[in-house]
């Protein structure tokens, strides 16, 4: 009933250029109507992306929680979705430690995200160091106790786990941590939306996922897809993620 969901986050890359790879990444989509397909360029390139995305739905990469307002170099919902975005990541961990961004910064995104009727991907995950002195799991519950917000509805949000360690760097959590970290999530947002919208929100893995390591990731029980780093700046790594989630 949860429908796999394949996200790209390109960061900071990419120009009009690789608005080609995009077009690719629009076939695999069309190919694969199981799977739902998203790209969040950088918002320079999301109008153009509207042009040729096809059944790839756009997304930002972060969303300002107030409306309008003297916020010098920041991007509104509703501008984010005037520009042609129907979703937006929020709590990245490189803005939650490059922007300094707390639990209660990023939750009032997600509810500003979900507000304008766009869906939030909420991001959380635990550091290297964190993980080592045993503590990945208490510190994942709370960013999900602070992070998502109480209101939210399983088809306005998607929690993404993402170690810190895991991001950039060729290494993933073994199945089993994936399997324990996952389920805990979904039983934290149990406790907080209920059983019935816990059961139904996607909770993504991220972290080095490519083309390798993709299929066995989906394949845990609460894996419902991926949110996806490098390998998703060309269509020749991403594709095969999207043909991994059919
Ligand atoms: P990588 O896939 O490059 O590790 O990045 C993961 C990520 O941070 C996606 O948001």
């Amino acid at each position: 009933m949860r429908r796999t969901l394949i996200a790209g986050n390109w960061k900071m890359n990419g120009s009009r250029a690789a608005l080609a790879e995009l077009a690719g990444m629009a076939n695999a989509a069309a190919e694969h109507p199981g799977v739902d397909v998203v790209v969040c360029p950088p918002a320079t390139l999301i109008a153009a992306s509207c042009d040729v995305r096809g059944d790839v739905i756009i997304g930002a990469q972060d969303c300002h929680a107030a409306a309008a307002g003297p916020y010098t170099g920041c991007l509104s919902a509703a501008m984010l979705i005037e520009a042609g975005a129907t979703l937006s990541i929020v709590g990245h961990s490189e803005r939650r430690t490059g922007q300094h961004e707390t639990d209660a910064e990023v939750r009032a995104k997600a509810i500003a995200v979900m507000a304008a009727g766009m869906t939030a991907i909420v991001c959380v995950g635990e550091t290297e160091a964190q993980r080592d002195a045993g503590d990945a799991m208490p510190v994942v519950a709370a960013q999900v106790a602070g992070s998502v917000p109480d209101e939210a509805t399983a088809d306005r949000l998607v929690v993404a786990y993402e170690p810190l360690w895991a991001i950039g760097t060729g290494r993933v959590p073994s199945i089993a941590d994936v399997t324990e970290m996952h389920a805990m999530i979904r039983t934290r947002l149990a406790a907080k939306l209920g059983a019935e919208t816990a059961a139904a929100v996607r909770i993504l893995y991220g972290g080095s996922m490519n083309a390798g390591n993709a299929a066995a990731l989906l394949a845990v029980a609460d894996v419902d897809g991926g949110l996806v780093g490098g390998a998703s700046l060309t269509a020749d790594a991403f594709v095969p993620i999207i043909r991994a989630a059919a």
